[in-house]
């Protein structure tokens, strides 16, 4: 009989397979904290749990494991990024940022990318697979090990490689034990889910209940130049993305974060930070002004200093909130955009 992996599955699953055994049903929460709390490499490690039943699980189970291949520091601010290899072979990427008490996980939900947003490493890969929950949340315990003495991670963001809501149910099954007290028990305040505005993935999200926070990447004021970029505009107008944001803040009662990567003389102008005050307005929300990181084989740069500012002055207080945000390890490409699983 083929051994089943028990990383990535989460309370009921994990039921399933003890009553199976003939075992206690409870004992499911005791073996969630070990793999996703404590994140334990083996079922020896899980030493309050019966030695009959440790073995019974090591002879039909396993516990699946990301292998690190690379890590990257940046000089500049101390961002790091994992290359980690999956069972079949291929790569994925993640990042660990730091801005003072804060210590973020970005992680990926996709092998590549089916949405090919020009301005992005991980869109120019195409799409190879989704990822399992396993392998989703595996992300956040591999990097915890690579934490300093007294930090802990804070925050996790999901927007590295992939559409999140495009990878649908394991994404939701990895937030779960994301924000369970038995897995990595971060808050759901403190995670944040990216979407290129796949709509119906948003009315879903909105009804789970998860009161995750939510992030659309917008990057234009108008569709028209949304969709010269974001190929993903053609199908899914902002009119219609912005009401699906709208009944996501009202049901979930949070603020939506609006991205907008700036690019000089494509989206920089006076007039286009005019128009995204407008499109905007009425929607509980703050706006995270990105300056492009640049990408090979990608003819876009990044708008000089006096352009972001005053672009960022138009916007507020037209706008509720507004940031003008530092990319995170440019130098070891990775900011937003630059992942693409091969460093
Ligand atoms: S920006 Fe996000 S949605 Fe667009 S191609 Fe990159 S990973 Fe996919």
């Amino acid at each position: 009989m083929e051994k089943i992996n028990l990383k990535g599955l989460w309370l009921e699953e994990l039921e399933e397979l003890l009553g199976k055994s003939g075992e206690k049903k409870y004992k499911s929460r005791q073996i969630a904290k070990w793999i996703y709390n404590k994140g334990v490499r083996s079922f020896e490690q899980m030493t309050d749990i019966s030695r009959e039943l440790r073995r019974k699980l090591s002879e039909i189970a396993y516990i699946d494991r990301l292998q690190l291949v690379k890590k990257k520091t940046s000089q500049i601010d101390k961002t790091e990024k994992f290359l980690f290899k999956l069972f079949d072979g291929k790569n994925i990427e993640t990042v660990l940022m730091r801005d003072k008490e804060r210590v973020t996980v970005c992680v990926s939900t996709q092998v590549g990318c089916a949405l090919h947003c020009i301005f992005c490493a991980t869109g120019k890969m195409g799409y190879e697979r989704n990822l399992s929950a396993g392998e989703i949340v595996d992300q956040i315990i591999c990097v915890k090990e690579h934490l300093e003495e007294n930090e802990k991670i804070t925050n996790v963001v999901i927007m590295g490689m992939g559409e999140p809501l495009l990878n649908y149910d394991n994404t939701i099954k990895a937030i779960k034990i994301i924000r369970s007290e038995l897995g990595l028990s971060i808050s759901a305040k403190k995670i944040t889910l990216s979407t290129a505005g796949i709509v119906p993935g948003i009315y879903r999200l909105a009804e789970e209940g998860l009161k995750i926070k939510l992030a659309l990447s917008l990057n234009a004021p108008s569709d028209g130049l949304r969709k010269k970029f974001m190929p993903v505009a053609k199908k899914y107008p902002l009119l219609k993305i912005l009401e699906a944001l709208k009944y996501y803040a009202r049901i979930n009662d949070v603020r939506i974060t609006f991205e907008y990567i700036l690019i000089r003389d494509i989206n920089d102008s006076e007039e286009q930070a005019k128009d995204l005050a407008k499109l905007v307005r009425g929607i509980p929300c703050k706006i995270n002004l990105i300056p492009y990181n640049p990408i090979r084989n990608c003819p876009f740069k990044k708008p000089d200093e006096e352009t972001l500012l005053k672009f960022r002055d138009i916007l507020y207080p037209r706008a509720p909130a507004v940031t003008l945000r530092k990319s995170k390890g440019e130098d070891i490409q990775a900011a937003c955009g630059q992942l693409k699983g091969d460093m």
